[in-house]
């Protein structure tokens, strides 16, 4: 038995086996041959097998995400037959007398080079297919059985670290907890382990060869303990019970109201990140969906989601919700959540450089395809839109302009949309605290995002693992700039409320009611524990 410590970003105990995620540099190197026969004939037999995953990929999209999500793996199957591809790799394995890996990747940089500099949008984005096709390629060159990371039962992901892209990918059916040696308590995977309800560890040094071992996460003292003995499984299948029999208890809370003992009411609702999420949320009786990361439909993907694509997945959110209210958040992608199609430069300093409401004011062509979906979607029911990361006046100037025109234009083809749907922006930065109440003249309302507010005011990456004991959202500094942004709502009338994480810290729920909060937005599993606070609460 080895018990090895780290930091617990999510609570919980999960007892299974060890998956060891296979994150390799495949840094293809560079090497002199003699059989350049033998090269060709691997690059056609990690071909066959290449197209043969994609295969079984293409099946089990099919069945879980429908034809549109599943159709991009028949496209990389085709890219794969390609005998132009096929050819500069043999080509370049001839001429050059290099190994098969060498070649794919030259091959790889030659054609997504070719490929980012077309004019066409749609065969821009192919370069990021072509990278993908190749990467496979090499990764089977190198060895790496992808087939055997495929598991039945559920197990306990281990890591280096955990990328949004990664995660949304993965059958979270399958997964008990996230154990990863890097990432910070603040970092969107952590995120997800709290809406997925399953222990989160960060900063454990595990080692490779406890891949299929036994273990178990203790998300409450932030330990792995692998190969466990018949005694400690024992004691951990006993708290597992235990944490069971709590939130069994936390049942009976179901349909009662979110109010203290005096009467005051406050609108508590879940964060998703996925159409998919909403069972929980439901399960869980939220009073509505006050966050809704609309980014993973854009992570999920491989090419930019369509207006129909959009939605659909709008749409079935908000009619499973049944009239209650739905809040959408327009994308926020950058900083560490980046998406290859996008094609977005690198930059020295990403938390603060392109991202969120500025890529889609930069590119108003995708942020016009994600309103018209949105609106369409809000004939069927109640929902309500909201931008992050907003620092101005003339940003909330620029995104209105934009929306009157896609209403407009929705007019025109008489396709129907509320016409009064509510519109809030997110409060992320101090510049929209400190403009708060001029920007409450102009929105419907404030939703505070405390994970960015605090990272922006405390001058600490969140994603950043050695600044994780500094990143301290009950900083005074945060707490005093929540109170003020409540204030100046309040002022002019509109409703404001958290959606960071800090909005599920059932250590501060009883500081942020008096403050005056009017909404807090929880990940599913901690609806039911603040609830239980709130009405303990005069
Ligand atoms: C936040 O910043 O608090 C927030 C809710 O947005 P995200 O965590 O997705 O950046
Ligand atoms: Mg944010």
């Amino acid at each position: 038995m080895k018990i090895l410590s780290g930091k617990s970003v999510f609570s919980g105990i999960a007892i299974g086996r060890i998956s060891v995620l296979q994150q390799e540099d495949f840094s293809v190197k560079r090497i002199k041959i003699q059989d350049t026969q033998k090269e060709i004939k691997r690059v056609s037999q990690a071909k066959e097998k290449a197209v043969s995953q994609l295969g079984k990929l293409y099946e089990k999209a099919l069945r879980e995400v429908g034809e549109s999500g599943a159709a991009i793996f028949e496209v990389h199957q085709m890219m794969l037959n390609d005998e132009d591809y096929l050819d500069s790799i043999r080509n370049i394995i001839q001429t050059e007398k290099v190994n098969a890996e060498y070649a794919v990747a030259a091959t790889e940089d030659n054609f997504a080079a070719m490929f980012e500099q077309m004019d066409d949008e749609y065969m821009r984005a192919r370069a990021a297919d072509i990278k993908d096709i190749s990467n496979r390629l090499i990764r089977i060159l190198c060895g790496s059985d992808e087939e055997n990371m495929e598991t039945s039962e559920p197990v306990i992901v281990v890591a280096e670290d955990l990328s949004p892209s990664e995660t949304v990918q993965m059958d979270k059916s399958k997964v008990l907890a996230f154990v990863t040696r890097k990432g910070s308590s603040n970092s969107h995977t952590a995120i997800l382990a709290r809406t997925m309800n399953i222990p989160a560890l960060i900063n454990v040094e595990y080692e490779a060869d406890m891949n299929g071992k036994m273990a178990v996460a203790d998300g409450k003292k932030g330990c792995l303990i692998v190969d466990p003995d018949e005694e400690t499984i024992k004691k951990y299948r006993n708290l597992q019970a235990q944490e069971i029999k709590k939130r069994e208890m936390l049942k009976e809370l179901k349909g009662k109201a979110t109010e203290t003992k005096s009467g005051h009411k406050i609108n508590l609702y879940a964060n998703i990140g996925n159409p998919s999420d909403v069972a929980a949320v439901l399960a869980n009786d939220a009073e509505g969906i006050g966050l809704f990361r609309s980014e993973f439909i854009y992570l999920e993907k491989k090419d930019y989601p369509t207006e129909e694509e959009q939605f659909q997945a709008y749409k079935t959110v908000v009619q499973n919700m049944a009239g209650k209210k739905v809040i959408i958040r327009t994308l926020d992608i950058g900083a560490d959540k980046q998406i290859g199609y996008f094609h977005m430069d690198r930059e020295e300093n990403p938390a603060m450089g392109c991202r969120a409401i500025r890529v889609c004011l930069d590119r108003p062509e995708i942020f016009r395809t994600q309103l018209r979906a949105l609106f369409r979607a809000s004939v069927y029911g109640n929902l309500s839109i909201m931008y992050p990361m907003i620092i101005s006046l003339e940003e909330v100037k620029k995104i209105r302009e934009i929306v009157e025109s896609v209403k407009q234009e929705l007019t025109e083809e008489g396709i129907p949309f509320r016409k009064d749907m509510e519109q809030g922006i997110m409060i992320e930065t101090p510049a929209a605290v400190m403009i708060s109440d001029l920007l409450a003249k102009e929105v419907d309302f404030f939703s505070i995002g405390t994970n960015d507010l605090t990272q922006y005011t405390l001058a600490i990456d969140r994603q950043n693992e050695k600044l994780d004991n500094l990143y301290d959202p009950h900083h005074e500094a945060v707490l005093r700039m929540i109170r003020m942004v409540i204030e100046n709502a309040h002022k002019e009338g509109i409703w404001a409320g958290i959606c960071g994480e800090l909005g599920a810290d059932t250590d501060m729920t009883e500081s942020l009611v008096e403050m005056g909060i009017d909404e807090l937005s929880v990940s599913s599993s901690m609806i039911l524990p603040v609830r239980k606070i709130i009405r303990e609460m005069k």
